[in-house]
């Protein structure tokens, strides 16, 4: 059998995080192992089996070691050379960083512990939090705003991001709000409000104006959708909520990056189908399915066209996460393609350019990237 997706294919990770820069103790490696903040047997989950199968032996253990021998090794080794080392083996020559949530290693630290590059996607949120924790009269919030993100994209952003669905939920509307609905829901937020933006209005304003500002710098837009931690409403992540907001931006030229997606991934694979602005990935559910991702990764490709697919790992605090979610996205999409090839169903060569399109090129593409080598 020929196998198309061999280790060196060099992957571009289109949604990343940060690591944390310090040794863990068993509850905070824990804590960063699940998405719910209450942790319960986080080892006991396709994840765990897939810490202690895949990365123990990256660590100098045997396969499957123990909980209690992997973290004792882990601490024995250290935070830096575990990072170093697992990332190191991902097999990912560009990580695009979403830098909106602070205590994680910023692009430049996990540049230098990858050997790799890392460019920063900007959080339209936390753009907007900074802009009315800096003091800003109701009036002038929008132009603030605006004025702040074209100062961040000038230092070389890559992509805008947005987690409208942990906030309002994904139902924006087609149209933004008009301009004096804007600035009265500016008013009551920095009137009453906490630092944390949560009125709909000033979201679904937001979302248009990332679309807004990503069609004129040809920078996607990323949009948190499907699984994420407790803080979300999950059927309010459903990312066929989208359809209005996708409909009213198809013809601007902006790139709307699906992330996570799951459960709904035929739900975005049918909406990169229709709208040929959409980019999907699996990212956070490749890692955290383990063995399963692999089903998953074969749903998404029911209807998404191949050249809107990226890979993504959405690796956050532990390089566990970055190297598992490229291992087993290799595993799972490496093991569907070369059934495809058994039975017929694709050449060599035709899989071969799938296959390096999702690893690389349809990102490069979409970010204005040069091919990782
Ligand atoms: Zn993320």
């Amino acid at each position: 059998m020929v196998a198309v997706l061999t280790d060196d294919v060099v992957l571009v990770d289109h949604h990343c995080h940060g690591v944390v820069a310090e040794d863990l103790d068993r509850p905070g490696f824990e804590a960063l192992l699940v998405e719910g903040s209450v942790v319960r047997d986080p080892f006991g989950s396709l994840l765990g089996l897939a810490v202690r199968r895949w990365c123990a032996p990256r660590l100098g253990l045997a396969a499957h070691a123990s909980p209690e021998e992997y973290l004792a090794r882990r601490r024995a080794l250290g935070w830096r050379h575990v990072t170093r080392t697992l990332l190191g083996a991902a097999g990912v020559g560009t990580w695009l960083m979403d830098t909106g949530v602070g205590t994680l290693t910023e692009p430049e630290e996990f540049a230098e512990l990858c050997a790799g590059q890392a460019r920063e996607v900007l959080r339209l949120e936390a753009v907007a939090e900074s802009v009315a924790a800096g003091g800003v009269a109701a009036a002038e919030f929008a132009t603030a705003v605006e004025r702040e993100l074209r100062t961040r994209i000038a230092t070389g952003v890559v992509g805008l991001k947005s987690i409208v669905a942990y906030r309002s939920g994904l139902r924006l509307p087609a149209e933004p709000p008009a301009e004096d609905e804007v600035r009265a829901a500016a008013g009551a937020w920095l009137r009453w409000g906490d630092s944390r933006l949560e009125s709909p209005v000033l979201l679904s304003w937001l979302a248009h104006l990332g679309a807004r500002l990503g069609a004129e710098y040809s920078l996607p837009l990323q949009m948190h959708t499907g699984f994420g931690d407790d803080e979300l409403r999950l059927h309010q992540a459903d990312p066929l909520l989208l359809t209005d907001f996708l409909t009213a931006t198809r013809a601007s030229g902006v790139r709307i990056a699906l992330l996570h997606c799951w459960p709904y991934q035929r739900n975005a694979g049918y909406l990169a189908h229709v709208f040929p602005h959409v980019l999907v990935d699996v990212g956070l559910a490749v890692p955290y399915l383990g063995d399963r991702s692999g089903v998953v990764i074969a749903e998404l490709l029911e209807l998404a066209p191949f050249d809107s697919v990226c890979y993504s790992s959405d690796g956050y605090g532990l390089p566990e996460l970055h190297y598992l979610a490229a291992l087993l996205w290799r595993r799972g999409l490496g093991q569907l393609i070369d059934t495809w090839i058994a039975d017929g169903t694709v050449t060599v060569g035709d899989a071969e350019r799938i296959v390096a399109g999702i690893a690389s090129g349809n990102a490069c593409r979409a970010y204005g990237l040069t091919a990782p080598e």
